[in-house]
């Protein structure tokens, strides 16, 4: 008879009693094989990889969510990396957005400071700040 663990069952106690030699449990239900200790056990081993696995993926998107800048996107894993998941590629989607808005907001802040803050600046500096903090605003030209 084919068995999905190494024992075997035997009976031992009197009639319908059986006892799993991998494990040593008893049962007398009518249900021969496998034993289902010896089923938890694999499943409950099963379970606890797979969450070792997801709190790795977790991890890697907390780490993810802290890599914000332009050097260090460099060190993101691959999608085809196991610890890769949808979720580190949505954290990894979020952080590239707020880089871009940061570089916006840069680009933004120094536009201002020709156009506004710098008083003596010339006609055509202004005319190219301004010209620039539409753009930031508009985000045409960022939308390549
Ligand atoms: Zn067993």
């Amino acid at each position: 008879m084919a068995t999905l663990f190494n024992g075997d069952v035997q009976g031992t106690s009197g009639v319908g009693m059986f006892t799993c030699d991998v494990c040593g449990h008893e049962w007398t239900s009518s249900k021969l094989l496998p034993c289902e200790i010896c089923e938890l056990k694999a499943d409950n081993a099963t379970m606890r990889e797979e969450l070792e696995l997801e709190r790795v993926r977790l991890a890697a998107c907390g780490v993810a969510a802290m890599q914000n800048t332009k050097n260090s996107i460099k060190e993101r894993i691959d999608s085809d990396n196991k610890y890769c998941s949808q979720s580190y590629i949505d954290v990894c989607t979020a952080v590239d957005r707020e880089i871009a808005l940061r570089e916006k907001l840069a680009r933004l802040v120094e536009a201002a400071k020709h156009y506004i803050i710098t008083p003596d600046a010339d006609e055509i500096t202004k005319r190219l700040a301004l010209h620039d903090l539409r753009v930031c605003i508009s985000g045409v030209e960022d939308d390549k």
